[in-house]
């Protein structure tokens, strides 16, 4: 099976994580720090707080925004459960804003429309997470003056964005958000097997976050409430959480690092391989802002259902049965039973059900050889002419 995502470790790697085994810290030394201050360099931020997933990047970045019960939290319908639940955690509601037809990431004329409703209804969002799906970014610039209209805080959901730019810069140096969220998952551009971290400019933040990601435990007498006892004193300020990532993970995150760039570039000749291999097919290919350069975590097509005579289910089960290990990014979240519990329908988001009903995100990562980008190509030709 050709998978649609996979890690590529090279012994550098290895060596690098079996190097942190024998040295004296596993957990809580210099290789995470030295990891945070490397990601904040390259992509330009202030600082960087690593922890032990995106999702846990998400809920303390909701929580040192002051998201709580009674706010409201506005993501995508078309992205990974999380980037919704982290309001949930806060005992924070969800609302959805359904996405742009074209680049499949969250439409700023919806969020316009419903913020105008929401202001009437005094219900307007404490925080808003747009997501880069794909690692094509949002329309930040367009996002960033509606949250100073409207006066609602802004986490991007750069899951599959790192070493992707928005108008030339690097995502994630926060030009124009509060907090930004990379996850370093097996299967997202770089890896620390679980890890994520979170990005922001703002020293506050940043505080907030360390505190929440270790118990709200401080050792530094400027936060105590009263000077110490003694040497071994800390004070637990917050409530906070164990969300720290360990050395290992560090140290593999450190070395992939070094190939960041790369990997993107790779992943651009594989799409534009695609593009070209392709292009006859009755499949919309994905959509590239020409003023953007995508982090290309996924590559996903839409099948054109009325040109074909296969179902979308038919084309995804004769594709995973020839070996070729396609995905669906994503269910739309509100159709999830959790959330249509809270009272979502289906049609509550039209352009995120009529995406879901035609979607396919084909194998897409550095390693993936011509080869089998071909024999995805060709199976996908005789799948659509049958
Ligand atoms: C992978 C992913 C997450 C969660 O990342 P973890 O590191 O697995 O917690 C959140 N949002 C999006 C869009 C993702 O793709």
């Amino acid at each position: 099976m050709i998978p649609y995502g996979r890690q590529d470790i090279t012994q550098a790697d290895v060596e690098a994580v079996v190097g942190v085994l024998q040295s004296d810290f596993l957990t809580q030394g210099p290789q995470v720090p030295k990891f945070e201050q490397m990601v904040a360099n390259h992509v330009g931020a202030k600082q960087g707080l690593a922890v032990n997933s995106a999702t846990s990047a998400l809920h303390i970045a909701c929580m040192a925004l002051g998201l709580g019960p009674g706010d409201w939290l506005w993501t995508s319908p078309i992205t990974f459960v999380a980037s919704a639940n982290c309001a949930l955690y806060c005992g924070a509601q969800v609302d959805f804003v359904d996405i742009d037809p074209t680049t499949y990431n969250l439409c700023p004329q919806a969020l316009e429309r419903k913020l105008q409703l929401a202001q009437q209804l005094g219900k307007l969002p404490k925080v808003l997470v747009p997501v880069h799906l794909c690692g094509q970014p949002c329309d930040m610039a367009a996002i960033h003056a509606l949250s100073l209209q409207y006066g609602f805080k802004i986490i991007e959901d750069a899951s599959h964005a790192i070493g992707g730019r928005y108008q030339a810069e690097f995502i994630g140096n926060g030009r124009f958000s509060d907090i930004t969220v990379f996850s370093f998952h097996p299967v997202k551009i770089i890896t620390t097997a679980e890890g994520g971290m979170a990005m922001t400019n703002s020293d506050e933040l940043a505080h907030k976050m360390a505190l929440l990601r270790s118990h709200g435990i401080t050792r530094d007498p400027a936060h105590m409430t009263h000077e110490p006892d003694g040497p071994w004193y800390y004070q637990q300020i917050d409530l906070g959480y164990n969300y720290r990532m360990t050395e290992l993970q560090a140290a593999l995150g450190l070395s992939q690092m070094t190939r960041l760039d790369s990997y993107v570039a790779s992943r651009h000749t594989l799409a534009r391989r695609y593009d070209a291999l392709l292009a006859d097919l009755p499949i919309t290919l994905p959509w590239q802002h020409p003023d953007s350069y995508s982090g290309l975590h996924l590559y996903v097509v839409r099948l054109k259902l009325d040109q074909i005579t296969k179902t979308h289910r038919e084309v995804f089960e004769a594709l995973r049965e020839q070996g070729i290990g396609v995905n669906l990014h994503y269910i739309p979240v509100h159709t999830q039973p959790h959330y249509q519990r809270m009272g979502f329908k289906p049609a509550d988001f039209p352009e995120a059900q009529s995406y879901y009903a035609q979607a396919i995100s084909l194998p897409m990562y550095q390693t993936l050889t011509e080869e089998q980008q071909d024999r995805v190509a060709a199976v996908l030709k005789e799948v659509l002419r049958a």
